[in-house]
C-alpha cells in the first residue's frame, strides 16, 4: 500500500475541528459569555436559554460595553483587551478571560450577534458572525451593555451536535454553570430563564445567603450555617497552604441524592475538586444518611504557587502542590462551623 500524502487542511476546517474542542455544548457557550459579562464589570447578568440551549442562547449585561469600532476585533481569533503580552500574562490575570478565543470560536460553529452599547456612546452597534463569516458592523438600538446571542449551535458542525443530550440534560448543564456563577459573585444580580421562564434570580445586594435562598430555596437557605475560618498561626509549622475557607454549608438533614449541591471555588474560581468534596463530607463524620449529600458553597483561598488552575484550560480542575493540606484544612473548617451549630458531635481533636 502507497503511503497516502499528508496535507494540510483548509482554514474552515481547522477552524471547525478546533472550535469543537473549546465549546462542548451548549453549557461552554454560557460560561464563556457569562465570564465576559463578569470581567465586564456587569451589576446584572441575565442569561436565558431555548430548549437547554440547543437552540438559543442569551447573554445581557450592564457592563462596559464594546465600542463599535472594537466589535470587529471582538469576534477576531486571538484577540483580547485583557491582556497585552506574556508578561502580563505571567504577571497574573485579574479577568476570568484572556485567551481572546470565546467569541470567535462560538461564531465559527453558530449564528452568533453581538451587540453593545458603552455608557459614553449615543447609540449601540452590533456585529453578526454566521458559521465563521463576520458581517459589517450595523447601528443597532440597545440599553448600555452587552448582549450576546447564539443561534442554532453547531448547525454546521452536525458529528458535534449529534452528541447534544436531551434538553432536559444539557439545560441542567447550563444551570450548573449559571448557578456556580451566581453563587461566587453574590454581588451580581443574575438570573436565567429557560424557554421563556423564570428559574432563578438572584436579587446582586452581596448577601451570599441571599443568592442560596434564590437558587435553592428557602429550605435551604435557612438550613445553611456559615463558614469562616483561618489557620491557627501558631499551630505547629504555621504554614498552611491554605489561607482561609468561607461560605455556607447545609445542616446534615438538608441534604439530596446528587453531590451537584456541593459548590466548591478555589481562589474565586468555580472548581470541581473531588479532593474538596470528599474534605466536606468527611467533617459531617456519619452524620449524614447513607448516599445523602449536603449542600455547600465554599470558597478556599490559597496562595496562588500552593495550585495550579491550568490543569486543562476548559475543565474545572485544579491540583494542590498540598493536597493532604488542604483536605485537612477544609475538614477542620466544615467541622468547626457544624459544632459551632451543635449539628454535629464532638470527635478527638486532630492534630
Ligand atoms: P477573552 O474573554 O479571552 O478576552 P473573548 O473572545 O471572550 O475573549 O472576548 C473578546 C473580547 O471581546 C474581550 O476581550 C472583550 O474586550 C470583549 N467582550 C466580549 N464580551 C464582552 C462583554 N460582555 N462586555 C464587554 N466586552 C466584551
Ligand atoms: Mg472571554
Amino acid at each position: 500500500m502507497e503511503p497516502p500524502d499528508i496535507e494540510r487542511l483548509d482554514e474552515r476546517t481547522i477552524q471547525r475541528i478546533a472550535a469543537g474542542e473549546v465549546v462542548e455544548r451548549p453549557a461552554s457557550v454560557v460560561k464563556e459569555l457569562v465570564e465576559n459579562s463578569l470581567d465586564a464589570g456587569a451589576s446584572r447578568v441575565a442569561v436565558s436559554v431555548e430548549a437547554g440551549g440547543t437552540e438559543g442562547i442569551r447573554v445581557r449585561d450592564d457592563g462596559v460595553g464594546i465600542p463599535e469600532d472594537q466589535l470587529e476585533a471582538a469576534v477576531a481569533e486571538h484577540a483580547t483587551s485583557k491582556i497585552a503580552d506574556i508578561d502580563d500574562l505571567e504577571a497574573g490575570v485579574g479577568t476570568l478571560g484572556f485567551r481572546g478565543e470565546a467569541l470567535y470560536t462560538v461564531g465559527a460553529v453558530s449564528r452568533l450577534t453581538v451587540r453593545s452599547r458603552p455608557s459614553d456612546a449615543e447609540a449601540g452597534a452590533e456585529i453578526t458572525v454566521e458559521g465563521g463569516d463576520v458581517g459589517a458592523v450595523r447601528p443597532a438600538g440597545c440599553p448600555t451593555g452587552t448582549t450576546v446571542e447564539v443561534e442554532d449551535l453547531f448547525y454546521n458542525t452536525p458529528a458535534r451536535k449529534k452528541f447534544l443530550k436531551r434538553v432536559t440534560t444539557e439545560f441542567d448543564h447550563v444551570n450548573t454553570v449559571v448557578t456556580g456563577y451566581a453563587l461566587a459573585n453574590p454581588e451580581v444580580a443574575v438570573s436565567l430563564e429557560h424557554d421563556g421562564r423564570e428559574t432563578f434570580a438572584t436579587e446582586g445586594n452581596g448577601d451570599l445567603r441571599s443568592a442560596v435562598l434564590a437558587v435553592y430555596g428557602r429550605e435551604v437557605a435557612e438550613s445553611m450555617v456559615a463558614v469562616d475560618w483561618e489557620p491557627d498561626p501558631s499551630a505547629a509549622g504555621g504554614d498552611n497552604p491554605v489561607k482561609r475557607v468561607s461560605g455556607l454549608v447545609s445542616h446534615p438533614e438538608t441534604t439530596r441524592s446528587a453531590r451537584d449541591y456541593l459548590a466548591t471555588y478555589v481562589n474565586d474560581r468555580y472548581v470541581t475538586a473531588g479532593a474538596l468534596r470528599e474534605a466536606v463530607l468527611e467533617a459531617y463524620g456519619g452524620q449524614l444518611a447513607p448516599d445523602r449529600y449536603p449542600f455547600a458553597v465554599l470558597f478556599v483561598e490559597v496562595p496562588p504557587d500552593e495550585v495550579d488552575v491550568n490543569v486543562h484550560p476548559r475543565k474545572l480542575e485544579v491540583r494542590f502542590d498540598r493536597e493532604a493540606g488542604v483536605r485537612a484544612a477544609v475538614e477542620s473548617a466544615v467541622e468547626a462551623a457544624l459544632l459551632d451549630h451543635g449539628l454535629i458531635r464532638s470527635t478527638a481533636p486532630r492534630g
